[in-house]
């Protein structure tokens, strides 16, 4: 389906941003990976990727908190492909703490990887998705995009900020075969949210499992994870043809946690 699409995704060595990656690339688009971790082990997940959907594979591993860096990468993802199709703004982190506690360092850092590097990235790969007149823009926000939960305000804040650079994007691209759209999931069982469930297994002195299904009532009705290669499926429609005129929209795979 996306035989011939040059993409790139954003903090993609792991999670959510991985698993989009392997599902573009199992469509025959090439990909460009990007995010931290150990040398070896990235190496064998992008080596991984080529042999394993027979599609060339790229890593480059910049740090998207800074807004130079950002657009520097794009450039870079583009000579190593020779273009971009599809941005898959990917890359987040996380901190919780009430906003009285918040470290101003922690608000800064989320605040320019989950919103600023969105911005960055989408002003770089933008020219060259309009001259070639077709283009794809996915923004993994989150059930934060639409609703809040106490402790997350910097999370909170950039991906409703998100979502309406999102609506922006698809107005200054609309009809022009570009589409921007969001992705909102709900609970995904990565890193990022493995730390919550340990935090939250030692503050109630339960073992992992049992903090896993407490964090899961909380807030998503069906009690159960929502899946990296779930989200991928979900990129690839939101990349294809059957959704080019979807833009400005958002797309929530979240249990039912926001129907509520
Ligand atoms: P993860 O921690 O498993 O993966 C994050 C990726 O981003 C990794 O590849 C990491 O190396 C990379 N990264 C971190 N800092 C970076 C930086 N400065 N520059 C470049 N790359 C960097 O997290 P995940 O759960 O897969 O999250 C992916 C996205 O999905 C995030 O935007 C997150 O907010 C969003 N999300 C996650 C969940 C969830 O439940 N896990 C829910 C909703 C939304």
């Amino acid at each position: 389906m996306l035989k011939g699409k040059k993409a790139v995704v954003t903090g993609s060595t792991s999670g959510i941003g991985l698993a989009i990656a392997r599902q573009l690339a199992a469509n025959g688009a090439e990909v460009v990976i990007n995010g931290f971790g150990d040398a070896d082990q990235i190496e064998r997940t992008r080596s991984g990727i080529e042999t394993e959907f027979g599609v060339r594979a790229h890593y480059i591993g910049a740090d998207l908190s800074n807004g130079d860096a950002t657009r520097q990468f794009i450039d870079e993802a583009i000579k190593a492909m020779g273009g971009i199709h599809i941005l898959v703004n990917n890359a987040g982190i996380q901190h919780t703490a009430l906003i009285e506690d918040f470290p101003a360092e922690r608000w800064d850092a989320i605040i320019a990887l989950n919103l600023s590097a969105v911005f960055h990235g989408s002003a770089a790969a933008l020219p060259h998705m309009k001259k070639q007149g077709w283009g794809r823009i996915v923004n993994i926000a989150s059930a934060h995009g639409l609703v809040a939960s106490p402790q997350k305000s910097a999370y909170v804040a950039a991906k409703h900020a998100v979502m309406g650079l999102t609506k922006v994007t698809a107005l200054e691209t609309a009809g022009q075969g570009i589409t921007c759209n969001a992705i909102c999931p709900g609970w995904v069982r990565t890193a990022l949210v493995e730390r919550q469930i340990e935090a939250l297994a030692e503050k109630n002195g339960t073992d992992i499992e049992a903090a896993a299904r407490e964090l899961l009532a909380e807030k998503q009705p069906s009690l159960e994870f929502v899946t990296p290669d779930q989200l991928g499926q979900a990129a690839v429609f939101l990349c294809s043809e059957a959704a080019s005129q979807m833009t400005g929209a958002h797309l929530s795979m979240d249990g039912g946690w926001t129907a509520r």
